[in-house]
C-alpha cells in the first residue's frame, strides 16, 4: 500500500473532482466548499506585504508601485475574489507569482494570472511537477489540464532576490521536506517568512512521498525555519493562522512525537492497520486532528515511508 497520489492537499481536487481515491489510502472526506460563500481574508503584516486566507493556501502579497507580487495562487474558483483582495491593496498588476510548490490549492490560479501578464516563478522540481500532470490528459476545466500558460517561466535553483516596493524578497530553496521542490520566502523589511506547506501552523502536516517529501526532511527543516525566525518574525504557513517561532517548535515536538511512536510500532512488527486500529495518536488528536489531516491518513504516509526505509536498509 504505497501512497500513489501526489499530496493530499494536491490530489484533493482530483480525489474530488475524479473520485480517483488511491486503493487502500484511508478516506479522507474533504469536501469543496461553496465558492461563492468561500471568503478571501486579507491580513495586513505591514510593508505592505499581505497574508491572502481562504481555503486552498495562503497567499503571500507584496504590494509596490511598480507591480504586486503574489506568493502561490489558491483555486482557480477564487481567482475573482483574491484579484479583488489585490486591487483593494494595490491598484498595480500582479507582475510575479512564485509557487512554493506544485499542489493545485497553491497552484491552480497560475494560468489565470499568466493571462493577465504575470510571470510565473518555481522550482525546478515544482516546475517539472506541473507539466508531468498537464500530459495526462485532464479534461478542460479540472486541475492540470494542459495549458502551457499555467507553467512556471523562471526556474529557482539556489535563491534568488526579487527587489520590488523598496522591499528585499529573498526566495530560498530548502531542503526536501513537504515535496523536494518547496521554496520558502523571506520578505526581509516586513520580518516574514512564507513556508508554502513546509509547515502548516495548527494541524497535522501532509507530506508528499511521491513527489520526494520526507518527515525527517520536516523535523529537521524546522531547526532551520527557528533559527531563521526573530522573536518577532510572522511567519505565513500555507494553511493556518499566522504563526510566530514558538509555534514551530511546537510543531516540531508534536511531527518528532508522531514519528517516534509509528517507529516503534515499525520495528515492532504491527501492519498498517493494526497500527492505524491502535489509535497512537488520540491524545494529539484533540490539538493537532481537527482540521484538514486526520490522524489515519497521517499514520498511513508516515508507516509506509518508514517502512519502506527499513526495507530497503534490510
Ligand atoms: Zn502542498
Amino acid at each position: 500500500m504505497k501512497p500513489s497520489t501526489p499530496g493530499l492537499l494536491g490530489s484533493l481536487a482530483l480525489a474530488c473532482l475524479f473520485s480517483a481515491v488511491a486503493a487502500g489510502r484511508p478516506p479522507e472526506n474533504i469536501e469543496l466548499p461553496d465558492w461563492n460563500k468561500t471568503p478571501v481574508e486579507d491580513h495586513d503584516l505591514g510593508h505592505g506585504v499581505h497574508m491572502l486566507e481562504s481555503f486552498g493556501g495562503n497567499i503571500g502579497v507584496l504590494a509596490g508601485e511598480n507591480g504586486v507580487l503574489l506568493v502561490d495562487a489558491e483555486w482557480p474558483q477564487l481567482y475573482g475574489k483574491v484579484t479583488a483582495a489585490v486591487s483593494r491593496i494595490s491598484p498595480q498588476p500582479v507582475r510575479y507569482v512564485i509557487d512554493t510548490h506544485w499542489h493545485w490549492d497553491h497552484t491552480g490560479g497560475d494560468g489565470l494570472f499568466a493571462r493577465a501578464g504575470a510571470v510565473l516563478i518555481s522550482s525546478e522540481q515544482t516546475r517539472r511537477y506541473i507539466v508531468a500532470e498537464q500530459k495526462n490528459d485532464n479534461p478542460a476545466g479540472t486541475p492540470y489540464a494542459r495549458d502551457p500558460l499555467a507553467i512556471p517561466v523562471i526556474t529557482v535553483a539556489d535563491g534568488m532576490k526579487l527587489h520590488l516596493a523598496g522591499q528585499t524578497v529573498e526566495v530560498i530553496r530548502v531542503p526536501p521536506a513537504h515535496t523536494d521542490g518547496d521554496l520558502v520566502v523571506r520578505y526581509i523589511e516586513a520580518d516574514v517568512i512564507q513556508t508554502g506547506d513546509t509547515f502548516f501552523h495548527g494541524f497535522y502536516p501532509d507530506i508528499d512521498q511521491p513527489h520526494g517529501g520526507t518527515i525527517d526532511g520536516m523535523i529537521a527543516w524546522y531547526d532551520t525555519l527557528y533559527e531563521m525566525c526573530g522573536p518577532n518574525t510572522r511567519i505565513i504557513p500555507g494553511h493556518g493562522p499566522v504563526a510566530s517561532r514558538e509555534d514551530v517548535r511546537e510543531y516540531q515536538g508534536m511531527l518528532r512525537e508522531v514519528r517516534n511512536r509509528v517507529a516503534k510500532a515499525v520495528a515492532a512488527g504491527m501492519t498498517e492497520d493494526q497500527l492505524i486500529a491502535s489509535h497512537p495518536l488520540d491524545d494529539l488528536d484533540a490539538k493537532w486532528g481537527g482540521n484538514l489531516i486526520k490522524q489515519p491518513y497521517l499514520l498511513a504516509i508516515v508507516y509506509e515511508e518508514l517502512k519502506e526505509r527499513q526495507g530497503r536498509h534490510n
